[in-house]
């Protein structure tokens, strides 16, 4: 990926944006779906034409050989990959960039950058693929800093160690997805963990923000691949222990876990790996109605069998992802092992889905012992569920291009509550998008699930009014998270806080924990430098 540039407002690659004529054809399906004029094309931008203030610091001395403030960089780290982010970056604003980037090679390099900050008063972001959809990485700091640094890790990027007795591995914190996969494959191993976003996130990131990776059940999140964390603050280093369990009081690396930057810049940690699979039973069923296919996902949960992929797509998601055409909501179904053959598993999942009136048009499909393709590519299990999985970051950004407001949002309830979740949600989405665009549409997935419930996510599109798209997609953001909020579930399961969740996070968390946080975040960060804005506000919670 070496010869392919990065886009500096969109997703992924420039050189993999779709070309005019897939472009075309998405206007005419949006057209189609939403009952609208197919939306006509834009010119893509150009990074030449960007809008951003002069830098408000100087490079200083001690950070010359790794720190930058020219207008390329501070574009590139303006902004994450959320649709509020690639709208301004599609317009060219980048009116809000940091003053300087900073892109350390070693521990030693954060530990001067965070030093000089806190001396300096000067606000740091951390940064690691810069894919936050929630604002993580946007240096909106407020007033009280001289300057905002944006601080990449990708210059730490090595798999360290691998200890194959205990089957883990010391990974740096800017190593990608395909980098840390790439440096296990050699020891037949993987980290097994695909968010969406795995091509240019971080394991650094992932930790900071709890990401979710592809898998439905048992190991959802990257909290439960972190066996320890090593993290750089203000104060000096945070390192937990290595262990594979414990019970000695609060665990420190769930403070690292979801700190989001606030705390300090993870620099490395010790992660579960595991040998690849060798095996793979897979199946797609369908169903007549989307709460019919998640009463049967719930008993499947709850069953003990544990499928690594358990992922419901209510009708309008099996459409889009050319999975079903016919109406049917679609559970797409797959166990993986690396140790024995899965039959069983999926035979037994397949009759618990027929009992709450499933059908399986075709028989599993049972694999074993292939010449390794990546375990993601296996563990995604349908072709065209996989190519749609992987194209659709791109096609947001080309919906973006053609002014349609589009996004995702995501929640974890219990199950006695989903049904009226999933139901306020859907309405309250549809009606904001009704009102401000004149039409709209919202689908479902169910993306974990756990025995007492699933993890929804949710996607909206509706066509944009030229210059009013990001009021529309407020206006639905907000009915989304009041709903959620309202009927018993959280702001993210997996996307994180940052600072578009803000205001609903706040509501979430109890009081007394917020108060909790800002004291520990003075005591790691006294200048409260790392990330101001985000999970915790200087002179209210600490
Ligand atoms: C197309 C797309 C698909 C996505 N799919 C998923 C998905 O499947 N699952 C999921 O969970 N999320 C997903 N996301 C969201 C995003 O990819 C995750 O939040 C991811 O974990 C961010 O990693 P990153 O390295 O890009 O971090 P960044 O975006 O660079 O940063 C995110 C936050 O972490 C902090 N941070 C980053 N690195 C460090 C560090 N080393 N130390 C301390 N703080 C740090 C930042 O300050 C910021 O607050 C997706 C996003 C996009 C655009």
């Amino acid at each position: 990926m070496a010869d392919l540039t990065p886009s500096f407002w969109g997703w992924g690659f420039e050189e993999r944006f779709p070309d005019a004529a897939a472009v075309a054809s998405l206007a005419r399906r949006v057209s189609a779906a939403l009952g609208v004029d197919a939306p006509a094309p834009r010119p893509l931008p150009r990074l030449a034409d960007a809008a951003l203030p002069e830098p408000r610091a100087e490079v200083p001395p001690e950070l010359a050989a790794f720190c930058a403030r020219d207008r390329e960089a501070r574009v590139r780290h303006t902004y994450g990959k959320s649709y509020r982010d690639q709208v301004r970056g599609f317009a060219g604003d980048f009116r809000g960039a940091p003053d300087l980037v900073a892109l350390p090679r070693s521990e030693d390099e954060v530990a001067r950058v965070l030093e000089w900050a806190s001396r300096e008063g000067v606000a740091v972001i951390p940064f690691g693929g810069g894919t936050s959809v929630t604002g993580g990485v946007e240096p909106d700091v407020g007033p009280g800093y001289r300057a905002a640094l944006s601080l990449d890790v990708k210059g730490l990027a090595a798999v360290r160690e691998v200890d194959p007795v205990s089957r883990a591995a010391r990974i740096q914190a800017g190593a990608t997805g395909p980098a840390i996969e790439a440096g296990l494959a050699p020891h037949g191993l993987t980290l097994r963990h695909f968010p969406q976003s795995f091509e240019l996130s971080t394991l650094g990131g992932w930790i900071a923000t709890r990401a979710g990776g592809h898998f439905a059940t048992v190991t959802t999140r990257i909290d439960d691949l972190v066996e320890s964390v090593r993290m750089w603050t203000p104060r000096g280093a945070f390192e937990t222990r290595r262990l594979p369990a414990s019970g000695a009081g609060p665990s420190p690396d769930r403070l690292v876990l979801g700190s989001e930057g606030a705390l300090g810049v993870v620099t490395e940690a010790w992660v579960r790996v595991q040998p690849r699979p060798r095996f793979v039973a897979s199946a797609t069923v369908h169903f007549d109605g989307f709460l019919r296919g998640a009463e049967a996902v719930r008993a499947i949960a709850q069953s003990g069998l544990h499928p690594a992929n358990c992922r419901l797509l209510d009708p309008g998601e099996a459409f889009v992802n050319a999975v079903a055409a016919d109406g049917h909501a679609v559970l797409l179904l797959a166990f993986e092992s690396a140790d024995h053959a899965l039959q069983p598993w999926i035979e037994r999942a397949l009759a618990i889905a027929a009992e709450h009136g499933a059908s399986c048009r075709e028989g599993p499909v049972l694999r074993e012992g292939e010449a390794a393709p990546a375990a993601r590519d296996r563990a995604v299990e349908s072709a065209s569920w996989r190519s749609a999985f992987l194209a659709a970051p791109y096609l947001q950004s080309a919906l973006v291009s053609l002014g349609i407001v589009a996004d995702t949002f995501e929640t974890a309830c219990t199950w006695d509550r989903f049904p009226a979740l999933h139901e306020a949600v859907t309405a309250s989405v549809s009606d904001a998008l009704q009102r401000a665009c004149g039409a709209g549409a919202v689908t479902c997935r169910l993306t974990h699930v756990y025995p007492d419930g699933p993890a929804p996510y949710y996607t909206f599109v509706a066509p944009g009014r030229a210059g009013a798209e990001l009021e529309a997609w407020s206006a639905a953001k907000r009915a989304a998270s009041e709903a959620i909020l309202a009927h018993g579930g959280t702001i993210t399961h997996h996307h994180a806080v940052g600072r578009l969740h803000a205001p609903w996070y706040e509501r979430e968390r109890p009081e007394l924990f917020a108060r909790a946080l800002g004291a520990a975040k003075a005591a790691v960060d006294p200048a409260w430098i790392l990330n101001p804005g985000v999970l915790v506000v200087r002179g209210r919670d600490g």
